[in-house]
């Protein structure tokens, strides 16, 4: 596939980041090399900043009457929409990410638009009764934005973002992973057809050096990060000095409980997914699969017989049922944690076939007999530690026992026990009998509990979070 050479998207411009390192972007799938990573220097950092802060100082974009603000986030949609598959394609191939499943995800580009359309023609205004008249309650934007993702759904996730931000009215930066910068060229193409203003939305490539001077200047007055713990604490303590607010949607280490009365073939089904969706990748991925005692060994046959015929392959490839890991750093990371476990004690279950390919290929892993206080952390791949218990009690108190709360799955015959085993898990949402990347309603909010962040992400509420709210009235005489 032809990619093209990364740019920034700034000013208004495509333009050639200014520094270029010895680290390079590979195709997962092949090993072949793509690019190197870019980096923004900090001059042109400098430059987009000051811009952004002038465009939001003189009003250009807040200004903007919402209906119009609307109507060309609808038009950015149209355009993602018509390049739908290309976007896709891209993403497929730069994460491993199966192409069968980024069709699916990179549809949340321009719904995303859609959405955030939505939400300001419903108004930037409320209204209650004063003392004299009517007290506003005024949504704006707090200023400049700055937009933080990371490389498992690079499309979709930054949408979400961009067009909440800018729908808020927020001269917008995003800054992508390193890892997967292409399809953030897409989205700035899709912007810049549809001519907004220069400096109204800007992308600056980098790592995590770049997200780190971009977020700790002043001018950025909110900040929108997805990624891991170690970058989220330190954007947490970036923003504390201005007080400034920051959405952070972290990592998870998140159980999925089958209950004695659970249909088996629908639990191991889930497990499957839970480990490969995403090649495992998934912040909502499977980490800690919690077995009642009587059913665990007929779970796991099942579990293993379908990982048995899983095809595992090139991530453009029609066929394939999961890909790559992203990158040999990560996959080296996770077989020492691997490695760490088997010194502990424990079996590790792989089955898969992998294809003869320098690609990042890994088999989906089950772990056993490992104590539960030392599957806490989060691994990001697709791995499942595996506990049993005894008591529903037990299955709660073994899926709470990490610092995480991001997801959960519960699956059982008896929903409403599994109902009741799900509200008493700390988490930011429990799926009942299926596993699935999309929410249960896509109004829902997807908070975060613990280690998993702070804020919550949602269709309203990474819209409300890039506003700030001032409220005016005529006071009592
Ligand atoms: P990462 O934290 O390494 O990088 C994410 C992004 O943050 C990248 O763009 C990176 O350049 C940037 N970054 C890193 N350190 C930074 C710093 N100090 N300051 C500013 N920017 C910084 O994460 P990753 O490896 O790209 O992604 C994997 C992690 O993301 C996992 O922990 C996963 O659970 C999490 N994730 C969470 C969600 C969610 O919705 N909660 C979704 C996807 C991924």
């Amino acid at each position: 596939m032809e990619i093209k050479p990364l740019q920034n998207y700034a000013a208004g411009q495509f333009v050639d980041p200014g520094e270029c390192t010895d680290v390079w972007v590979h195709n997962p799938s092949t090993g072949e090399p793509i690019q190197p990573q870019w980096n923004t220097t900090s001059a042109e950092i400098e430059q987009a900043l000051q811009l952004a802060w002038e465009v939001h100082q003189v009003g250009v974009w807040s200004d903007v009457s919402a209906e119009d603000r609307a109507t060309l986030l609808e038009a950015i949609a149209d355009r993602l929409q018509q390049n739908i598959e290309h976007i896709a394609q891209v993403d497929s191939f730069n994460t491993g990410v199966i192409i069968a499943l980024t069709r699916t995800i990179t549809q949340i580009t321009h719904l995303a638009f859609r959405a955030a359309a939505t939400q300001v023609r419903e108004g930037l205004v409320r209204a209650l009764p004063g003392p004299h008249g009517t007290v506003e309650i005024l949504r704006k934007p707090w200023g400049p934005a700055l937009c933080i993702v990371p490389w498992n759904a690079p499309a979709a996730l930054a949408a979400h973002k961009i067009a909440n931000a800018l729908a808020a009215g927020c001269p917008t930066i995003l800054k992508p992973s390193e890892w997967a910068p292409y399809s953030s060229q897409l989205l700035a193409e899709a912007v810049d057809q549809v001519g907004l203003p220069p400096g109204v939305f800007q992308v600056l490539n980098g790592g995590p050096r770049v997200g780190a001077a971009l977020v700790s200047d002043s001018r950025i007055k909110a900040v929108s990060f997805t990624g891991g713990l170690h970058g989220g604490r330190a954007v947490a303590r970036a923003c504390a000095t201005d007080f400034k607010p920051a959405q952070l949607e972290l990592g998870g280490n998140n159980a999925l409980i089958v209950l004695d009365d659970a249909d088996l073939d629908r639990a191991a089904d889930g497990v499957v997914a839970g480990l490969t969706t995403l090649n495992g990748q998934w912040c909502r991925a499977l980490g800690r699969l919690l077995l009642h005692e009587t059913i665990a060994d007929k779970l796991l046959d099942r579990v293993v017989e379908r990982l048995r015929r899983l095809r595992i392959g090139n991530a453009l490839d029609e066929e394939s049922e999961m890909g790559p890991l992203i990158h040999s750093d990560h996959r080296d990371a996770i077989n020492t944690t691997l490695s760490g476990y088997t010194k502990k004690g424990g079996k590790i279950i792989q089955v898969s076939a992998l294809p003869e390919s320098p690609g990042c290929y890994f088999a989906p892993a089950l772990v056993v007999g490992v104590a539960s206080a030392e599957t806490r952390a989060e691994i990001f791949g697709p791995v499942a530690a595996v506990h049993t218990f005894a008591t529903d009690d037990e299955a709660v108190a073994l899926a709470n026992e990490t610092p995480y709360g991001l997801g959960g799955y519960v699956f059982g015959r008896d929903e409403n026990r599994a109902l009741h085993v799900a509200r008493q898990m700390r988490t930011g949402g429990v799926k009942i009998n299926g596993v699935s990347l999309m929410s249960l309603n896509h109004m829902a909010p997807r908070p975060a509990w613990g280690l998993s962040g702070l804020g919550v992400e949602g269709t309203r509420e990474t819209f409300d979070f890039f506003c700030g709210v001032s409220v005016v009235g005529i006071a009592a005489r």
